[in-house]
């Protein structure tokens, strides 16, 4: 037997692209997880605004808290904006158990066949199918395959010989426990923390607290880490240590510290014959924020309209199957919020200007101005505009600053960094 489509990797992505796919009842997608259905998967749990936007609410059994606020932190000093005060849904904070099994239940109720503890060792092409070997040795056919393996596991793409995500940055994170009042007293609710800092924690990322009810979930990401550097962040750095003073690390299956790869940029080719990539397997993520739920989510939607149209047409060839490249490129490369094209820009601006942390100090001494961000807020809220980050009066203020702060040549280098990402 030839399954119709069969979907390698049961995260975000797949779980989306199997749902989708799912709504042609003549289909007849399986999707494969090697893990259990409420495997866990190191990750912040951040489950941003553009998600509900597009994938519709979460139920309440997998919300663990809303984020309530958002802290930006230097070695120094902090500030923090207070969403849910102004009346702004910033978004949800997750436990990926959870989350994932939600979005796979979603899945096999509308049809797809779900196999979990079904790891695919090996992929290989045959002439009108690729066939696939999973670890208790029994063997299946697909027209069509779509690898939905994350940014870990890129064996099938080298045994396919097709592209992978090669560039990464990589993460430590831990879950940490802290009664639920004491959260609340400490991070104000639900809480989005960042902590920039290129002597103590990264030159090529940041720290993060995710304060949610049942818990902390602290990571720090890098090109290079180690779990000695992330021990020394959250006994050294004078804010990040009062957060989890009193906290305990919890220990899951047996494990304290997890370490996990992050795509740090999209493969050159995302179809080939009877092939899709999609999610992290394709390198889909925010540049800056690492952010990569949504960007899974909706590369596996876009692959799903493709894979649609393939199947009418009875034809998985790459000339039907290169329509997903350019469906990617409009809705999350190109599009208006939060592109992955502006995400570069943060990238570099941040990550490769040489003045990490020059920019975040004055970021951080703008957000610290009351009014202004209260003003921002509302603005934010009447326009429903979340990302008020991103308002032009704020990056004005934050030029402004840096002005101010640094000499006329120094400025002058800055300006030309931050022109590049903010006033194109
Ligand atoms: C520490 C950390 C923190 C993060 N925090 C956030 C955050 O707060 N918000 C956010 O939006 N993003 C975050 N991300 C990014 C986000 O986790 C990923 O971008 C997202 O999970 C990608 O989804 P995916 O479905 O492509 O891959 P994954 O979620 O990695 O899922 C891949 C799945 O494939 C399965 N699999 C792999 N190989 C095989 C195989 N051979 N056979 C069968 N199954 C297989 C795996 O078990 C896994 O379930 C974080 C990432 C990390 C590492």
């Amino acid at each position: 037997m030839i399954h119709d489509i069969i979907i390698v990797g049961g995260g975000p992505a797949g779980a989306t692209c199997a749902k989708h796919v799912a709504t042609n009842k003549e289909i007849d997608v399986v999707l494969l997880e090697k893990g259990n259905i409420d495997r866990y998967k190191p990750c912040g749990g951040g489950v941003m605004f553009r998600n509900e936007k597009d994938f519709g609410s979460l139920p309440a059994e997998v919300i663990d808290a809303d984020v309530d606020t958002f802290t930006m932190g230097s070695f120094s000093k902090i500030a923090t904006i207070e969403f849910s005060k102004a009346g702004i849904d910033y978004g949800k904070l997750v436990y990926r158990d959870r989350f994932d099994k939600y979005l796979l239940e979603e899945a096999q109720k509308e049809g797809a066949t779900l196999r979990t503890n079904s790891e695919v060792i090996s992929a290989k092409r045959a002439k009108d199918h690729v066939e696939l070997e999973l670890k208790d040795k029994s063997r299946l056919k697909t027209r069509c395959l779509v690898i939905a393996t994350g940014a870990n596991n890129t064996r099938l793409q080298r045994q396919l010989n097709i592209d992978r995500p090669v560039d990464i940055v990589n993460t430590v994170q831990a879950e940490f426990e802290l009664p639920e009042n004491v959260i609340k007293e400490r991070f104000g609710g639900g809480s989005w923390e960042l902590y920039f800092d290129t002597a103590h924690i990264a030159k090529h990322g940041y720290a993060w607290i995710f304060a949610k009810k049942s818990g902390l979930t602290v990571g720090y990401l890098d090109k290079m880490v180690s779990v000695d550097k992330f021990k020394e962040i959250i006994k050294g750095h004078p804010i990040i240590k009062e957060k989890l003073k009193d906290s305990k690390i919890k220990e899951i299956e047996g494990k304290k510290y997890w370490a996990h790869p992050i795509a740090d940029r999209i493969v050159e080719y995302t179809f080939d014959d009877r092939i899709l990539l999609i999610g992290e397997a394709a390198g889909f993520i925010d540049r800056f924020t690492y952010e990569g739920i949504w960007h899974a989510r909706k590369s596996g939607q876009l692959a799903a309209e493709t894979l649609l149209k393939a199947h009418k047409k009875q034809d998985y060839s790459i000339q039907i199957l290169r329509g997903y490249e350019n469906k990617w490129i409009k809705n999350l490369y190109d599009c208006e919020d939060r592109s992955i094209y502006f995400s570069r820009m943060d990238h570099h601006f941040y990550y490769h200007s040489g003045f990490l942390d020059e920019f975040v100090d004055a970021i951080i001494t703008v957000l610290q101005e009351k009014q202004l961000i209260e003003d921002l807020l509302e603005q934010g809220r009447k326009e429903g505009r979340e990302d008020i980050l991103f308002i032009e009066a704020l990056q004005l203020k934050i030029v402004d600053e840096l002005q101010k702060k640094h000499d006329k040549k120094t400025f002058s280098r800055m300006f030309k960094e931050f022109r590049r990402r903010v006033l194109l």
